[in-house]
């Protein structure tokens, strides 16, 4: 077909001072899906979605947005060709207000468009809707995860980066998130989920990648890869 990747990454290096903690790491993600990254702790996740957003240095190889290469283009400029990074942790400014929080993510657009957009997130995120003055801090884990999700979304992303949404979350509140995940995509978001929650992420994943340490050891539809001898023992806990 004449469809071209999104995000195309291809031989990407990553190191931290002596250290390489990325080793040619090639993977694609089509418009339209969501595609979940795969791994234990430490092998390299965050980095990969920090050396996509621009906050960690590319030290080899080359990544793609729509066939166009982004080299050495800052954080800030990658927001406006597109791509969102919603952090590992969240990250919501605790003693800024829920909508002061949401605008600082509609900074790349126009003032109408702001406005706008804010009043999707609070359809989109009902919670957050009530409690639209109070401090951030204030909120409960799972709302500053909606928080932060609805902040990366205010920059009317092509291209989502979510890090570990599940984070620390309670089992009831860890569905309701993923809930919201599967309705972005469903509207069409393209989405690069980063999760150690192997269980939930694989199912909804049109692809999945498994990272170790620093290497792409294994890819596949995300369906299939939950029957992989490989990955059920190792990500799955059901060796
Ligand atoms: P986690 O889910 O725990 O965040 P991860 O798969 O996202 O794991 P990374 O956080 O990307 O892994 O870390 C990859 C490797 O790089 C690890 O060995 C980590 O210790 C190392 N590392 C991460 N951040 C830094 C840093 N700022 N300086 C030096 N080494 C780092």
């Amino acid at each position: 077909t004449d469809v071209q990747p999104l995000l195309r990454l291809r031989g990407v290096d990553s190191w931290y001072g002596h250290i390489q903690c990325l080793h040619g790491v090639s993977m694609e993600v089509m418009p339209g899906q969501l595609v979940a990254l795969v791994g234990s702790n430490g092998a390299g996740k965050t980095t990969l979605l920090k050396t996509i957003s621009g906050l960690q240095p590319l030290r080899g190889g080359s990544i793609e947005l729509d066939g166009q290469t982004l080299g050495k283009l800052p954080a800030h400029r990658r927001v406006g060709r597109g791509i969102a990074h919603c952090p590992e942790g969240r990250c919501v400014f605790g003693d800024l207000s829920v909508d002061e929080n949401l605008r600082l993510g509609g900074q790349t657009r126009p003032k109408a468009e702001v406005e706008r957009e804010l009043e999707r997130m609070y359809q989109l995120f009902p919670a957050l809707a009530n409690r639209r003055k109070e401090h951030a801090g204030l909120l409960s884990g799972g709302q500053q995860q909606m928080l932060a999700i609805g902040r990366a979304l205010m920059s009317q992303p092509r291209l989502l980066l979510l890090d570990e949404p599940s984070m620390g979350l309670a089992p009831l509140i860890v569905e309701e998130v993923f809930s919201i995940i599967a309705n972005l995509r469903r509207d069409g978001m393209t989405i690069l989920l980063v999760e150690q929650n192997a269980h939930e992420a694989l199912p909804l994943a049109d692809w999945a990648y498994v990272l170790e340490s620093g290497r792409i050891v294994h890819e596949g539809r995300g369906a299939a890869l939950m029957d992989d001898p490989m990955v059920r023992a190792a990500y799955l806990g059901l060796g």
